[in-house]
């Protein structure tokens, strides 16, 4: 069982009011709150050890790289990894998903196809666009249906030995729908193609052991789960790092440098080029440290209540309707009301204090496929209370009374 209350403790921002309500942060989707741990760590490195890594001899240097290649092995242990250099540090999803994208530029050829799914945030469309545009590779599209989940069965047409990379999001940022990864790995394996998948909103709910799921890469943000924001990781196969080329030129990421040659570092600094978030990278591994206290299993299964109880009350709100009703999902509700538009009652409930997030969700096929220009995202963390969905009920309710 999870004490919320005490819980609650450990978030210093849950104490304040927004236009003189407390605030009801129900924006986990796009980024976490982070604990005072957390919050600590980052004072602690700035107050006590702040220097470069990897290249001094003197005792900060050499505390601030200890910490930092810990925070790695942290990484490491939570997904599961083979080997810690087989997690690289990044600035983000975005920045790991562009790394395999352009990796993949030089082992594509034209007519080579690659799949990914109707569900993705454009930030795993749009560079597979772009690497499609640089290789003459065919981009093709795993549909959805009115539930809000993949079309399985066109999936298994799609692919092909043509196959080369399989993109799929490990959770849906704007439905919630948990998709059906394992069963995309092993099929796509069949046919020796490849497959990333983005755990940018799984990763706040899940823990996903890569070795199990036999993943080629894995990616995720630290902000989405309790983390500081410009940090992330790229979880890759040693087989499939030593293969693609390196992302960035610069320093830390070459073992000898001259101008007729340069020799690239081994892994992980050969895409680690130049000076990384030092300081993020060690409170992603606090981050990990603290989601970990409180155990993935009593987070799933408390926001899984907070999930349901807040479907049905909201569902008795005339004219709502949720958007992604498969059964897997995880604690995210997309919902209109009527025609109001969603714009309209997110900024009433904000000043109720209460934070969603309005828009397309940078998932505009999305929308597309419903024929909406956005949606209201309730997105429910382990620190809400069904107090704080009462609040957004009686919101919602007020806003639709003001705009009908
Ligand atoms: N993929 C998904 C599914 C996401 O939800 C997000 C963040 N909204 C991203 C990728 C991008 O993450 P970041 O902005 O941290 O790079």
């Amino acid at each position: 069982m999870m004490n919320v209350d005490k819980i609650r403790e450990d978030f210093p921002i849950l104490n304040r009011t927004v236009h003189g309500k407390p605030l009801v942060y129900f924006d986990n989707a796009a980024t976490s709150q982070t604990p005072q741990v957390v919050i600590d760590t980052i004072v602690d490195y700035y107050s006590n050890y702040n220097a470069n890594i990897h290249r001094g001899v003197h005792t900060l240097s050499q505390e601030a790289t200890d910490k930092y290649e810990e925070a790695r092995i942290k990484i490491q242990k939570h997904f599961n990894a083979k080997k810690p250099y087989e997690i690289i540090l990044t600035s983000g999803t975005t920045h790991s998903i562009n790394m395999v994208a352009s990796g993949f530029a030089s082992l594509l050829e034209k007519g080579d196809e690659i799949i990914v799914s109707a569900l993705e945030h454009h930030s795993n469309i749009v560079p597979w666009q772009m690497l499609c545009e640089k290789t003459g590779a065919i981009l093709q599209v795993i549909p959805m249906n009115d539930e809000g989940e993949l079309q399985m069965n066109v999936f298994h047409q799609l692919v092909s030995t043509k196959t080369k990379l399989v993109f799929c999001n490990h959770v849906s940022n704007a439905l919630g729908t948990i998709n059906p990864i394992e069963e995309i790995i092993s099929t796509a394996h069949k046919f020796g193609a490849a497959v990333l998948i983005d755990g940018a909103q799984a990763t706040p709910h899940i823990k996903p052991d890569v070795q199990a799921l036999d993943v080629d890469f894995y990616v995720a943000s630290a902000h989405k789960l309790c983390g500081p924001t410009g940090v992330g990781m790229l979880y890759g196969k040693e087989e499939w790092l030593q293969k693609l080329p390196p992302y960035q030129g610069g320093g830390e990421m070459i073992e000898t440098v001259s101008f007729q040659k340069t020799t690239y570092a081994g892994l992980p600094h050969k895409f680690e080029a130049g000076t990384p978030n030092i300081c993020g990278g060690i409170a992603f591994g606090a981050a990990i440290d603290y989601m970990n206290s409180i155990g993935f299993e009593a987070i799933a299964e408390y926001e899984n209540e907070l999930l349901v109880y807040a479907t049905a009350e909201l569902l008795k709100i005339d004219g709502l309707k949720i958007f992604g009703t498969s059964k897997n999902k995880t604690a995210v509700i997309s919902f209109n009301v009527g025609e109001i538009h969603p714009y309209d009652i997110g900024s009433i409930l904000d000043k109720l204090g209460i934070a969603v997030r309005t828009g397309h969700h940078c998932a505009q096929p999305i929308m597309d496929f419903y024929k909406i220009p956005g949606t209201i995202r309730a997105s429910f963390s382990f620190y809400n209370t069904k107090e704080e969905i009462d609040t957004l009920v009686k919101g919602v309710k007020k806003a639709t009374m003001m705009l009908s």
